[in-house]
Formats: C-alpha cells, structure tokens, sequence
C-alpha cells in the first residue's frame, strides 16, 4: 500500500506528530469578511515551525479562565496530571512566513460562528498581546504530482486550506473548487495560478450544517477526465455524505486524510467522525 504513496505522502506520514509546542501572541487582527476573523501570532516559538505542505494543522489551546497564559503539552501530546482544564482546537496554516522583519508569523483566519463556541468568541474580541499555546503543525492535504486534476471541496472552515492548496498548486494544473458560504458577502480573493473553476455556494438562510447546497453543486458538476487529487473538509455529516457521492458514484479514490469532518453540528449522531 505504502509502495504507492507519492514522496510527500510518505513525509506526511512519517513526520512525528507534534514537531513543536510553544506559545504565540496575538500581533494583527483583520476582518476579512462578516464571518471571518483573520488573526497574525507572532513568537519566536514559532521559528522551528515547519510548513511543508499547503493548509498543514495547528491545534491552539486557551488559558482557564482566569490565567494569561496556557499550559503546554510536556511529552508529545500529553498534558501533565495536573494541568488546568483547557479549550484546545484544531486550525489550519493559512500562512506562515518564517523570516520575516517581525519575526517569524503564523496567520489563522477563524470562522465567527457566534457566541456558542469558545474560539469563535474569543476570535471577535481577540486582543493584541493575548498569548495563546500551540502544538502540531500536522500535514493534512498533500500535493500529488501525478494526478491529472484536482477536486477541494469545503465549508468556511475548510476555506483556509483550501485558499493556502490554492496558492501552491502548479501554474495551469486543472482545479475544480466547491466553497459553502453563509452568503455573497462571505466570498474572498482567491488568487492561483491553477487553471481554476471556482464555484461559490450561497447557503443564504439555511443553517451551517444543515444545508445539503455543498453536495447539491457537487453532483450537479461534470469533471474533468482523468485522476484526481481529492480534498473535502466541512461539517461531519456534510462531508459523510459529500465522501461517499465522490467514492461510490463518481469512483474517485479517497484516502483517509482526504475527507475530514472538521466540526459537529449539535444535532449529528456521536457515530459520525470528525477529525
Ligand atoms: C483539521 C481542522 C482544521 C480546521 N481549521 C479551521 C480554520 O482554519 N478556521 C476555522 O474557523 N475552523 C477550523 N476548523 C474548525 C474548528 O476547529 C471548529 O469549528 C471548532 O469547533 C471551533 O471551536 P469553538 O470553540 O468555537 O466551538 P465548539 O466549542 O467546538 O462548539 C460549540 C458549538 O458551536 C458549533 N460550531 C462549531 N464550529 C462551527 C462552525 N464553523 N459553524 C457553525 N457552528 C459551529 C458546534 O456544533 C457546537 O454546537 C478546523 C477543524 C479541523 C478538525
């Protein structure tokens, strides 16, 4: 099976997992859209992050309340006995820049989904010089130089990968890319020197989550001949039903860290993963 993993996909599954943990601060604070928060650490944590492949994950942790700062993982992923109960979630690279004059610079855009979820409150208020804690990053999408077209498929939540991929992919590379936002006003620039076909899916109305607009388009597409590098992130039970459409009626393959629930509408079973 590993004999027909490309060379990055190999590197992406054997690189240790985290490779770093550290703290960062809050430098800049952009709103990029209504629902999108676009925050810039800075730290000198930052400086052995490697950022390898587009879209690479970031697990954040927030201080209890009441502390400045978080505790960090002392042994891999392990918290010690006693450390203080934190909110950790996961986020993705949507740029980093190692050597800048600032210093090295991780920026996260966060999707304000309102008030009932931590880091989306903390994301609209966000302050400079808040210091959050980070572990990973860990490679989630990865480049296949020998595919002949390339599918990303995601929510808001999965926009940030997929802008980063966007970036990277080769100049006239066939790309097909599926977006669900809440409304017209939630679309961003997206610059790449793909040759890309780029659908916005307005959900306008319908809740996140719930929408079946995302896998609708999807099914309604023709695609290009030929293989495809697959990528789809969003809501758990959006990306089960999104999964099995590509792999059972289209015949595309999907490996596993291809098709990722990144969060859980209250409202889907427990037996529906997420990443
Ligand atoms: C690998 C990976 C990468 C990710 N990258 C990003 C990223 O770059 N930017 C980003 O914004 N998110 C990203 N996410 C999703 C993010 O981790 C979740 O949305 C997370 O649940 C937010 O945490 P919270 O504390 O705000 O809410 P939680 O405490 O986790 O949830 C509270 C409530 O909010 C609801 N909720 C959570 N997320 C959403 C949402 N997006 N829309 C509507 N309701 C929601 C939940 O259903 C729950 O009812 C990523 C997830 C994964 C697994």
């Amino acid at each position: 099976m590993s004999a027909s993993l490309s060379p990055a996909a190999l590197r992406a599954k054997e690189r240790p997992s985290p490779l770093t943990t550290g703290h960062i601060t809050v430098a800049g604070i952009e709103r990029v859209t209504p629902g999108v928060q676009r925050i810039t650490f800075a730290g000198e944590d930052l400086a052995r992050l490697p950022d390898e492949e587009p879209g690479e994950i970031i697990t954040l942790i927030w201080p209890e309340d009441g502390a400045d700062r978080p505790e960090l993982p002392v042994n891999g992923w392990r918290f010690a006995p006693d450390a203080p109960d934190q909110h950790w979630r996961n986020y993705t690279v949507r740029d980093y820049v190692a050597d800048g004059p600032d210093g090295p610079l991780l920026t996260v855009d966060f999707v304000l989904h309102g008030d009932h979820g931590r880091c989306s409150r903390w994301a609209t208020g966000a302050q400079p010089g808040e210091v959050l804690g980070f572990a990973g990053p860990r490679i989630h999408f990865y480049g296949e130089p020998t595919a002949d077209w390339t599918l990303l498929v995601g929510d808001e939540t999965g926009l940030p990968s997929i802008a980063a991929t966007l970036d990277r992919l080769p100049p006239g590379h066939p790309t097909l890319v599926f977006v669900e936002i809440a409304d017209a006003g939630e679309r961003q620039e997206m610059a790449s020197e793909a040759d890309l076909v780029l659908e916005w899916v307005t959900r306008d109305g319908e809740p996140a989550g719930r929408s079946r607009r995302l896998e609708e388009a999807v099914r309604a597409a023709s695609f290009p001949r030929g293989t495809a590098k697959v990528w789809v992130a969003g809501e758990s039970l959006a990306v089960r039903g999104l999964r099995e459409h590509l792999r059972d009626e289209r015949g595309l393959a999907i490996g596993p860290q291809q098709a990722i629930g990144y969060w859980k509408h209250r409202d889907t079973p427990d037996d529906v993963e997420e990443a």
